[in-house]
């Protein structure tokens, strides 16, 4: 199957679980996660119609952006370490995984001095799972007002990575958490990014805006060439 053959279907399934759910589909963005594929497979998702593109190591989006076209959106959608902060900001058009009060901090006091205004997700562990970065439920609601106080940042929103579980209607109690929570702290925040390959439709169906899909789009990861 082709990456094109592989994100009609993709598609497909997004407006199916957008139909079922009474959404338009216009709600859903997809974040195709490019992360581990070189430039040419990339470049060949850019020709399928793709511009939204999801990387978990900025020194992959240090190395993919000179060589792809200017007009890519990436979204960095894993742990940012603070000393890559400077180097990473002017390349993103989105973070999804602010994941602790001073690493919000130092984003938006580097933010102040490059002169931007980064859009931002807060990722939240909503399972409560040691293994997965995060902001735990309670420390985000207590936070939250810090949070939206820093002058640099553009908090649109939550992110989360829940345990996998082969059963996606396992995981729909976590989704369904995560919008629980936007609505508590502010109902207008526009972004739910949550969904994964083997999930995004239960994702879309609790209300998820951005879903990050890889394996589906791409074909199986091999981590074996890094
Ligand atoms: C790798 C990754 C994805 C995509 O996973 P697939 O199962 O390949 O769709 C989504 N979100 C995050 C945070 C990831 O690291």
């Amino acid at each position: 199957m082709s990456i094109a053959d592989n994100l009609s279907t993709v598609r497909e399934r997004i407006a199916n679980a957008a139909a079922r759910a009474e959404r338009s589909i216009d709600e859903v963005s997809l974040v195709a996660v490019s992360k581990t594929w070189p430039a040419d497979i990339i470049a060949e998702a850019v020709d399928a119609g793709l511009c939204i593109f999801g990387e978990n190591k900025v020194q992959e989006i240090l190395e993919k952006v000179p060589v792809l076209p200017d007009h890519l959106q990436w979204h960095l959608i894993g742990h940012l370490q603070s000393n890559k902060i400077r180097k990473v900001l002017p390349l993103c058009a989105m973070i999804h995984s602010l994941d602790s009060l001073k690493l919000a901090q130092g984003v938006d006091r580097i933010a102040g001095e490059l002169s931007l205004k980064p859009k931002v997700l807060l990722q939240v562990n909503v399972a409560s799972d040691d293994a997965k970065f995060g902001f735990p439920v309670s420390e985000i609601e207590n936070n939250f007002a810090e949070l939206n106080s820093l002058p640099n940042l553009q908090i649109e929103g939550l992110m989360t990575v829940p345990p996998f579980d082969a059963d996606p209607e396992n995981v729909r109690p976590h989704f369904a958490r995560l919008r629980e929570l936007r609505d508590r702290l502010d109902s207008n925040l526009p972004h739910l990014s949550m969904g994964m390959s083997h999930d995004f439709e239960v994702a879309i169906e609790e209300g998820a805006s951005l879903v990050r899909v890889g394996s589906s789009i791409f074909g199986k990861r091999d981590y074996s060439a890094q």
